[in-house]
């Protein structure tokens, strides 16, 4: 096994149990290894620190599988690994009956670079590093014995597997292979899950108690859900007596599984249901001028920024978006206004909001602070996990 050797000092990051080695921490590797392989840590007096994938390609040069500096990383390891992670959630009761849960979440599952989504009987998994990529079929094998489901997909597509130098892999690794569509209920709501074309593993876990949050506020209001995607919170409007819903993404596809999602569930009232495909920011301000006035307003945007490099431009759009729907919101009205960026943190998120409020010249008030759901926990050691930060606010 090569070894890693770091420059003075720049070990104090893994003893806080941190599981990124950037380029600049690492004076040498000693001995040779290939992308995914594991490698010793060691401190630059040669102190044994923990055992990581080699990435050479990245920036993030290596990822800590273990802090225990002696564990062998094997087959064993993974099963170890995933086996506890499919612990941890059965000892949460909120997670316990879940069709669709979230398995894996990464870094702060010790599993740098592994997803893993259940929906129903099938597991879906996304491998974005050197590392996880290396040792796929332990992952799978591990999923298998683990939860007992049928099949396993890979849909290991996402762009940063480029800062790897890995190419795309999707398919299926475990069961016979199938393209039946995937329904799951959620907050007593069916939903149709692509999980070959849809975003993430094809269904937005993080967002459940969110969604579930709208249902318990909707009652005899007016929605106006800002990209809706396949109708999650949409649905969860109308089930929690939504006098109205509009819903709006700029993506067909997102739209055509969101009417679809709304026939699987009879139960609902279609006629409160509208839907506009249309860019969320000339949209907004479109229904201002209209004259429009909403009683709840959903802003669940993707990521604008990906790393905290872009933070100042996704600034500008997040004001933008917050400022108009503040403007759009009837007295007593609600905002429930998200971030998903990495590079933006939940104190500059606020600061954000509050600058949109003063401009739109709205009194406004946090009711609560929201974050994503139990099975996308946060590793205290890895605050880059909160990736998920959100508000309710409330104006007068
Ligand atoms: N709230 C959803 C997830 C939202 S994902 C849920 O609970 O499932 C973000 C969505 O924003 C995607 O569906 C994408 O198509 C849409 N989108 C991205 N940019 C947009 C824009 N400028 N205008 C409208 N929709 C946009």
């Amino acid at each position: 096994m090569a070894t890693l050797i770091l420059h003075p000092g720049k070990e104090k990051s893994v003893l806080r149990r941190h599981p990124w080695l950037f380029s600049g921490a690492i004076a040498q590797l000693e001995g040779r290894a290939r992308p995914g392989d594991t490698v010793d840590v060691v401190s630059h007096e040669g102190r044994p620190l923990a055992r990581a994938a080699w990435s050479p390609a990245s920036q993030i040069r290596a990822r800590v599988w273990s802090f225990n500096a002696e564990e062998t990383v094997d087959h064993a390891f993974f099963k170890r690994r995933v086996a506890a992670a499919v612990a941890r959630r059965a000892g949460l009761p909120e997670l316990a009956g879940q069709e669709g849960l979230r398995l894996i979440h990464a870094e702060s599952d010790g599993l740098p670079g592994v997803i893993a989504d259940r929906y129903g009987d099938t597991v879906v998994v996304q491998l974005s590093t050197a590392g996880a990529d290396k040792w796929r079929t332990a992952i799978a094998d591990s999923l298998q014995k683990a939860t007992g489901c049928r099949r396993i997909y890979e849909r290991s597509d996402v762009e940063v597997r480029g800062l790897e130098g890995l190419e795309a892999v999707t398919g299926w690794l475990y069961g016979a292979a199938s393209d039946e569509q995937l329904v799951i209920e959620e907050n007593d709501v069916r939903m149709a899950v692509d999980i070959f074309a849809g975003h993430k593993t094809g269904f937005y876990l993080d967002q459940r108690d969110n969604r579930r949050r709208v249902a318990a506020l909707a009652q005899g209001r007016r929605v106006l859900n800002c990209f809706c995607y396949t109708a999650g919170f949409s649905l969860q409007a109308l089930a929690g007596g939504a006098r109205e819903v509009m819903s709006i993404d700029s993506s067909g596809p997102a739209l055509a599984t969101a009417r679809g999602n709304l026939a699987l569930n009879p139960q609902l009232d279609a006629a409160r249901a509208t839907w506009l495909e249309a860019d969320v920011f000339a949209a907004l301000r479109d229904l201002r001028s209209s004259g429009d006035r909403y009683d709840l307003i959903v802003l669940d945007p993707p990521k604008f920024a990906h790393t905290a490099a872009h933070a100042e431009r996704a600034a500008r759009a997040y004001k933008d978006i917050n400022l108009t729907a503040l403007r759009l919101l009837a007295p007593g009205g609600l905002l429930m206004s998200y971030s998903c960026s990495g590079g933006v943190s939940a104190e500059l998120f606020q600061k954000i909001v509050a600058g949109a409020a003063l401009d739109a010249g709205r009194t406004a008030r946090i009711v609560q602070r929201l974050q994503g759901a139990a099975d996308h926990p946060v590793d205290l050691a890895f605050p880059e996990g909160d990736y998920l930060k959100g508000l309710l606010l409330q104006v007068d």
